[in-house]
């Protein structure tokens, strides 16, 4: 399969002579801003393409592609072929691959959650009632603590927000509610809703472990999540062997259903279904429970590696070719897994076959320019997405080209791929110069662009850009809109996608797939990686904005470190 695959592609890289007269010509005018006259001049993605690497990527072959086993290697040596034949240089440490160390727990058998109150002791049940998390650096670990009830968990002192106010959570276990306040804008939002800053913020409280309780507007159903739990999670490694984000001094983190929410709030000051009425409304309720908890957690590790893949288009301008623009997609998905309604392989067609097969289209298209843009452009294919953007994560902790020099990341997660294309929606633009940028790649393919349709969602947080974001790069995560042509409800058609397929077997290659929609999806991440790496100027952020603010250059290495040492 994949020598016939490279026959073809080889001939792709010979170049027309006619056509590459063309495209000197489209290239020079994206140089100076993109006029609409040349688009059409420009490689265009292909969908038959698109789908050829779709259905290789999402077939049963590759088993889902579970970080850590055989079937994401393959998809791995599937990019890392196609990345060769395209003449990329390799940008991994080992060729074109960067090993990701990674260790996986697991909580077993031996785990429990035991609540004491006035009415005695009462045992919750695992994956009914709470999913214990596994702890990264303890097969054991115990915690006895009274409980506290501390709003979302967040602190913003930007915005004189702090939920831990009222209570002192020093010793305790924190009550924690999943997101951030609804009157805090949307990415802001997002990124205080992460666990990471939660967990760090307890932390730095004094808590001394963690239950989170789901508030109503998490569309993620709860037998899925158990689904998941059961799979174990991941931290990728240091150079020490040490866990990333393990949080040592939480000697016990879980999260609650509705059932074990109801156990938990018996007796409480403030009603269950007051103090979620209340997050709602944006204000969380901070108060003590009459209740002590016992958490165990009994956890098996285990050694894995997985890669990720990287390759580099050299750029032609000498001022600006050690620049680097970035396009990413995630290449793993979530395995085999508990079977639902018959099927147990999670091929993970739309999330992430479809963005890795756009990644590898748009690399073929930067590679058929007849000359290639004036900054140099990495093609990176991510693993362990799934298990907490840990692929992305450790790039850009221990990043092939220097960080400084990445001036963008452009992420391809999930094709838009469900109804004909007219809309989009580019999460994260409004925060730099992008937004810019991105409004003139899409006037030029006539997409429209909108606002975050779902911030309760945070997809902002949820994909690989946000590990840039996190080093202090500008990025940006475009995914489909809400409205489509053809009389088809978009909107509708996607909360079904969500309710019924995302994360389960059924993202599968038998669901029906718009690959011309998804073509013209890839077609907009090429335009903008390709004006981002002509431009005269990087990308900035916002003079002001939020994640300029907390992330830029200098905050950057603050984070990296306290993350490090926590
Ligand atoms: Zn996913």
């Amino acid at each position: 399969m994949a020598q016939n695959r490279i026959g073809r592609d080889h001939s792709r890289m010979i170049p027309h002579p006619v056509k590459l007269a063309a495209a000197v010509l489209a290239f020079g005018s994206a140089c100076a801003g993109g006029d609409e006259r040349d688009s059409t001049e420009l490689p265009k993605v292909s969908p038959a393409r698109l789908e050829e690497h779709i259905r290789y990527l999402a077939s049963d072959r590759l088993q889902g592609r579970g970080t850590g086993t055989p079937g994401y290697d393959s998809a791995a040596r599937y990019v890392a072929e196609r990345f060769a034949v395209l003449g990329l240089d390799s940008a991994g440490t080992e060729g074109y691959f960067q090993p990701v160390p990674l260790r996986r727990a697991r909580a077993v058998e031996g785990s429990s959650l035991i609540l004491v109150g006035k009415s005695g002791r009462r045992g919750l049940t695992p994956y009914r009632d709470y999913v214990p998390s596994p702890d990264y650096l303890r097969r054991r670990v115990e915690v006895t603590a009274p409980l506290v009830v501390a709003g979302f968990g967040v602190t913003a002192p930007d915005r004189g927000y702090d939920d831990y106010r009222a209570v002192d959570p020093k010793g305790k276990i924190v009550v924690l509610l999943t997101g951030a306040p609804s009157s805090f804008a949307p990415a802001e939002r997002a990124h205080y809703a992460t666990p990471r800053l939660k967990f760090q913020n307890a932390v730095r409280r004094g808590a001394i472990g963690v239950l989170v309780v789901r508030t109503r507007d998490q569309s993620f159903p709860w037998d899925r999540l158990t689904r998941q739990a059961r799979a174990g999670g991941m931290r990728w490694l240091d150079p020490k062997s040490e866990p990333a984000d393990a949080f040592p001094r939480l000697r016990g983190i879980a999260i609650l259903s509705d059932t074990g929410a109801a156990r938990l709030f018996e007796g409480a000051p403030t009603s269950l279904a007051q103090v979620l009425s209340d997050a709602e409304a944006g204000k969380a309720p901070a108060f003590d429970l009459p209740l002590r908890a016992t958490l165990r957690t009994v956890s098996v590790h285990e050694r894995v590696e997985s890669p990720n893949v990287a390759g580099l288009l050299r750029g032609t301008d000498p001022r600006l070719r050690d620049e680097v623009v970035v396009l990413s997609a995630h290449l793993d998905h979530l395995g085999v897994g508990e079977p639902v309604k018959g099927d147990s392989i999670y091929n993970g067609a739309l999330d992430n076959a479809s963005g890795s097969a756009a990644l590898l289209e748009v690399a073929r298209a930067f590679a058929a320019l007849p000359r290639p843009p004036r900054r140099s452009v990495l093609f990176l294919a991510v693993t362990g997405e799934e298990m907490g953007l840990l692929g992305s994560d450790y790039f850009a902790e221990y990043p092939t080209v220097s960080i400084d020099r990445i001036v963008a990341d452009v992420n391809l997660d999930g094709l838009a791929v469900l109804y004909p294309l007219r809309e989009m929606v580019p999460f994260g633009a409004e925060h730099s110069t992008l937004d810019s940028t991105v409004a003139r790649v899409a006037k030029r393919l006539d997409i429209t662009l909108a606002p975050d349709p779902f911030p309760q969602e945070v997809f902002f947080v949820r994909s690989d850009q946000y590990s840039f974001v996190r080093r202090g790069v500008p990025s940006l995560f475009p995914f489909m809109g809400l409205r489509s042509d053809s009389g088809v409800d978009a909107a509708a058609r996607f909360r079904e996608w969500l309710a019924t397929r995302y994360h389960t077997p059924q993202d599968d290659i038998g669901q029906p797939m718009d690959f011309e929609a998804g073509a013209r999806h890839a077609q907009l991440g090429f335009l903008l990686g390709l004006e981002i790496a002509n431009a005269d100027q990087r990308p900035a952020w916002k003079i002001g904005d939020f994640f300029g603010r907390t992330f830029g250059r200098r905050a950057a290495a603050q984070t990296t470190t306290s993350s490090v040492t926590e």
